[in-house]
């Protein structure tokens, strides 16, 4: 349903927009009428969610674009912008993690030193520690450096990162995840202050549990039962649940919606079925 006609018209970017959160975001922005460049990795990802959008009636460009090479992002820049002057709504959504910077294990023990299939803190390699920060938290800021030369002309544009619940409070294993997703709350309230002056307003999304392709193994086993540590995150949940990318929606485009949030900068909102305000008590 289209009820936000402000944003009819408007140009968003999507890194990440392959993915299946921020897929689904680029789909509901292509139906609100705004023209939505998808950007992934792979040409074929961005491609895909695209084609969805101009099947519904929308107009959108897939674009490749690897956050993690300024090139790449630079070039993407010059590809969209033979369609569109510039862009009013930037969503960072490029992110994930990797096994390499994660510990096996919840709480480390001395023994595990002598198990080698335990991988411990001490086993995280640099390589692995930085892929996944600069994925998560450089990606989001070069990005932002590229895309918002293309904001800085237009009315009331609008950067939306996505955040995570390991950002204020660390979820176990996955260090350089949380870190980063830290850093990107720190980034958002930073940037928010650093833009205020030229109206430009920048929030974050922080979704809590959603089972997506990347994590789909982490969360059911084989029979689509829960595992053990989805048994813990519904248990942490009040709702007793995982999110659906549609959950997400209405906060993104409450957030991109001028008129309905035009006051709102520097603000993470959590999307997570009461996951953050639940003390496990
Ligand atoms: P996803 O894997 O479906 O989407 C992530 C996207 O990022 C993919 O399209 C992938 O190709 C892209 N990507 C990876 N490396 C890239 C690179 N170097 N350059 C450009 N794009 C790259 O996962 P998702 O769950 O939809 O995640 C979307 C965002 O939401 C991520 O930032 C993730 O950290 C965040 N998030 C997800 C959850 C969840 O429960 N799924 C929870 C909190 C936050």
């Amino acid at each position: 349903m289209n009820n936000h006609t402000n944003l009819q018209g408007k140009v968003a970017v999507v890194t990440g927009g392959g993915g299946v959160l921020c897929g689904e975001m680029a789909r509901e922005l292509g139906r609100q009428g705004v023209k939505v460049a998808v950007l992934s990795r792979k040409k074929e990802k961005a491609d895909a969610v695209a084609d969805d959008i101009v099947r519904d009636g929308g107009e959108s460009i897939g674009v490749a674009c690897d956050v993690l090479q300024l090139e790449s992002i630079e070039e993407a820049d010059r590809e969209i912008r033979k369609y569109y002057e510039g862009y009013d709504i930037l969503i960072n959504g490029a992110g994930g993690n990797h096994p390499d910077a994660a510990t096996s294990e919840e709480y480390f023990k001395k023994e595990h030193l002598q198990n080698d299939q335990v991988k411990t803190f001490f086993d995280l390699t640099e390589e692995g520690l930085k892929h996944v920060f600069d994925l998560n938290y450089i990606g989001t800021v070069l990005a932002t450096q590229v895309f918002m030369k293309g904001m800085l002309k237009r009315e009331s544009p609008v950067v939306i990162n996505i955040s995570s619940m390991s950002a204020p409070s660390p979820m176990t294993k996955v260090l350089s995840y949380s870190s980063a997703k830290a850093g990107i709350d720190n980034f958002t309230q930073w940037l928010a202050v650093h833009m205020a002056k030229e109206n430009i307003r920048c929030n974050a999304i922080a979704p809590g549990f959603f089972l997506t392709s990347q994590n789909r193994s982490l969360l059911l086993d084989e029979n689509g039962g829960y595992t053990e540590r989805s048994r813990k995150i519904i248990g942490q949940t009040p709702m007793e649940r995982f999110g659906n990318p549609d959950d997400l929606t209405g906060t993104l485009l409450w957030l991109t919606d001028h008129s309905m949030s035009g006051f709102v900068t520097g603000v993470t909102v959590p999307v997570d079925g009461g996951f953050m305000a639940y003390s496990g008590v």
